[in-house]
């Protein structure tokens, strides 16, 4: 196998916290992260498994052991990393602009890799490698230049090749010498990649395929040259490939273009097919760009393919949820758990719960929650994904794999308007949804709006339902994935019953078919025949149903017709609300039945607020009296301040509505942990217990549920650890239901 060698700088990085201008105040910085081009561009090499080396030197310090045990560990040979007493290793401090522009404080000249000579170890690494890849940036500095170009001359009098990224902007080309020696390196060059205007570094026309024929004229074996978030392109003499950019939400773009190109070197040397090489390369550009730290994005081969599988609905441009049906036929998950959920911590459980297993990750906000103005979490659809995205680049789980889904998107939020004035509010909402990206949307028109009946009849339900479904279709990214509906007359209302549930009528078969039916008609009265194939799902009542006290099972025998009825509706399943606080053993057998899509909400924040308030005592057992107020009496003091979220739903003498304030199975507590007072109150229990580990015995008094997994040594006894497991246990059962573990 080929081996590469590169020479170059090693530093490290530490980036601003803060968007800004520049150092010149007291500030929050993240690092030291390993890094200089080189480096990463070799480490993407090392764990690719191609055979690696770097030459470089670093001090005697923390920030040289960083990067040496980093590209070891990554797979690249370090015996060329010389490490020179007495002197510092090279760093970097990198403050993002608002407009996406850099300020850095450099500390490279002068530092060992300022330095960088010839050593026994880097002799002996350019006798065994047959490959050198070249940085323009290494040319612009005299002695490393020098050294860098008898070490390519040496490699291609072996027989060796040559990649070359020039990564130099053309206004310093006029450095003394500079110019000549990148002329004399791109004479050697194999393989040559470029970034944008470095194209143009050798060629005035500025006109591409005119500068591309020109370096395949020199004898130029291949260019690839790299468009930023547009995508990359190859030029051979046998033609060009494109790769379009992927979906990706970018964190950092330092270092894409270097696990790019050490992502196409490893396939390049491996003789891969050109379009094989570029879209490897292609998805490690876009991964790195997910990734905080210049070189915390660089990849392994199943990382790669994860990230193209992922994004595999781009290129057919379908929607994953699209064939949910057929999910039923096939081996691996027949379902999808729905989280509707905005707190935080339950949606990084849900994230941590999914992320080993072969399902993607529905988060579902509703119209009440999310909307254009803001609804209760003061969120706007947009801000919801980015909520969300933030979490998962935190969590390191890949947004491919997030499916956002706006739930009850309706008039409901506006029913107290005349209906015109309701629909134009919520023709509004959703298209802010579907403009944001979400690919999920449920139309929920069957409430009447003022002056109309609670219910509205089918028609007339279905007819509204197309018409925001035709609002969605008009305001969806034109090149974006495109969304999957949900229909529904017989709809829970969102937030969960009111009051004590006793009986619990099922939906009839007949008057699914008819919902079906109805909504057919009314989509092709509008010519939206495209988007009702993409009506997925239906709701129905399949008997579950929570009240503030008792929870009512289901009974897959009662809904046997319900189920049986879905043969006539082919392409479509069940979507089921209110699935809270259902057993395991009950959401498996609704998954079974066709109730695919298991809408899970008030239940993920019960057990989390089990969890918190099982810390609450913890901290009083540990550090009794230290806070002011305990959590629940913070909860409490918060929810009575404001009552309008409980009052309406808690009945009885003025004891069981206290009880119920804080342990109701509809959790209208959940809506009080983004309060100011409530989440300090949170913040302050986390850093009382910290990052101590909390007695063995106090977990099992008071977090009972948790202690068989710490006492097997499977759960750090840990605060934080303690209130991630709670609902991630939960989580677990639903993904197990779906057929996800
Ligand atoms: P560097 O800042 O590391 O020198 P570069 O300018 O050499 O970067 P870019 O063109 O920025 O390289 O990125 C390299 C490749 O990474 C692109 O060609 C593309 O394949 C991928 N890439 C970069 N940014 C994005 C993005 N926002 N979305 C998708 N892909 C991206
Ligand atoms: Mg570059």
């Amino acid at each position: 196998m080929h081996k590469v060698l590169t020479i170059g700088e090693v530093l490290v990085e530490i980036v601003a916290a803060t968007t800004g201008d520049g150092f010149q105040d007291a500030q929050p910085l993240v690092g030291p992260f390993p890094s200089g081009a080189p480096a990463i561009f070799i480490d993407q090499l090392g764990k690719l498994g191609t055979p690696a080396a770097i030459v470089s030197r670093v001090g005697d310090d923390d920030f040289g052991r960083l990067n040496i045990d980093r590209l070891s560990a990554d797979g690249v040979d370090v015996s060329g990393i010389e490490i020179a007493p007495g002197e510092s290793t090279g760093s970097a401090f990198v403050r993002y602009r608002d407009d996406g522009s850099r300020s850095f404080v450099y500390n490279i000249r002068n530092s060992a890799c300022g330095n960088l000579r010839p050593t026994a170890a880097s002799e002996a690494l350019i006798d065994g490698c047959d490959h050198l890849h070249v940085m323009g940036t290494a040319l612009s500095a005299p002695g490393l230049g020098q050294m860098v170009m008898q070490a390519a001359r040496r490699i291609k009098a072996q027989g060796g090749t040559i990649s070359f990224d020039p990564n130099l902007r053309p206004e310093i080309l006029d450095a003394p010498g500079l110019r000549e020696a990148l002329e004399d390196m791109l004479e050697m060059t194999d393989l040559f990649m470029p970034s944008g205007d470095e194209l143009f570094l050798f060629d005035k026309t500025r006109d591409e395929a005119a500068a591309v024929a020109a370096l395949l004229a020199r004898g130029i074996r291949t260019v690839v040259l790299k468009r930023g978030a547009d995508g990359a392109s190859l030029f051979e003499a046998a033609g060009r490939v494109d790769a379009a950019p992927l979906r990706v939400h970018e964190v950092d773009p330092t270092g894409a273009g270097d696990s790019f190109g050490g992502a196409f070197l490893s396939f390049w040397l491996a003789d891969a097919a050109p379009e094989q090489a570029l879209r490897y390369a292609n998805a490690a550009g876009a991964r790195a760009v997910t990734r905080l730290g210049p070189m915390e994005g660089t990849s392994t081969r199943a990382e790669l393919d994860a990230m193209l599988a992922g994004q595999a609905g781009d290129a057919t441009n379908a929607n994953s949820l699209k064939d949910i049906a057929a999910w039923r036929d096939r081996p691996g998950p027949s379902g999808i758990p729905s989280i509707c959920t905005a707190h935080p911590l339950a949606i990084e459980a849900a994230m941590r719960a999914t992320l080993p297993t072969p399902l993607p990750l529905l988060i579902e906000a509703t119209c009440n929650q999310v909307n254009q103005e803001g609804g209760y979490t003061g969120m706007t659809p947009a801000d919801f994904r980015r909520f969300v995205e933030d979490i998962a680049d935190r969590v390191g789980f890949p947004t491919e794999r997030l499916i956002l889904g706006g739930d009850h998107l309706g008039p409901n939020p506006w029913k107290d308007l005349p209906a015109d004035q309701a629909m134009d509010k919520a023709e509004v909402m959703i298209r802010a949804y579907a403009a944001a990206g979400f690919t999920k949307l449920h139309l929920d028109c069957s409430m009447g709006a003022a002056g109309e009946p609670v219910a509205l009849d089918d028609a007339e339900t279905a007819r509204r339902a197309a018409r925001l479904a035709q609002a969605a279709e008009e305001a969806r990214p034109e090149t974006g994935i495109p969304p999957v509906y949900i229909i529904g007359t017989e709809v829970p209302i969102p937030g969960g019953a009111m009051e004590e549930i006793e009986g619990l009528e099922l939906t009839a078969p007949d008057a699914a078919r008819t919902t079906v039916a109805v909504h057919k008609d009314a989509f092709a009265a509008r010519g939206l025949e495209d988007a009702f194939d993409r009506v997925i799902g239906l709701v129905v009542q399949p008997g579950v149903e929570f009240g503030n006290h008792n929870v009512v099972g289901y009974d897959p025998v009662a809904a046997t017709g319900l189920s049986a009825a879905l043969s006539d509706m082919p392409g479509l399943v069940y979507e089921a609300h209110s699935t809270d606080y259902q057993t395991r053993e009950a959401l498996t057998a609704l998954v079974n039945d066709g109730f695919s899509i298991l809408k899970v909400g008030p239940g993920l924040t019960f057990v989390l607020r089990e969890a918190l308030y099982g810390l609450d005592d913890i901290a009083e057992e540990l550090f009794p009296g230290q806070r002011d107020h305990t959590l629940r009496a913070t909860m409490e003091q918060v929810m009575l301040a404001n009552p309008r979220n409980w009052d309406r739903y808690y009945h009885g003498s003025d004891a069981e509505r206290a009880l119920q304030r804080h342990f109701s199975y509809s959790d209208r507590i959940r809506y009080y942990w983004p309060d100011p007072q409530a989440a300090q109150a949170v913040a302050e229990l986390f850093d009382l217990l910290g990052e101590r580990d909390l007695p063995e015995t106090l977990i099992g008094q008071y977090l009972g549920g948790l202690y068989p997994d710490v006492r097997a040594g499977r759960l750090a006894p840990r605060a934080n650890a303690l209130a991630l497991a709670a609902v991630q246990r939960l989580t677990q059962d639903y993904v197990s239901a779906c057929g996800g573990a």
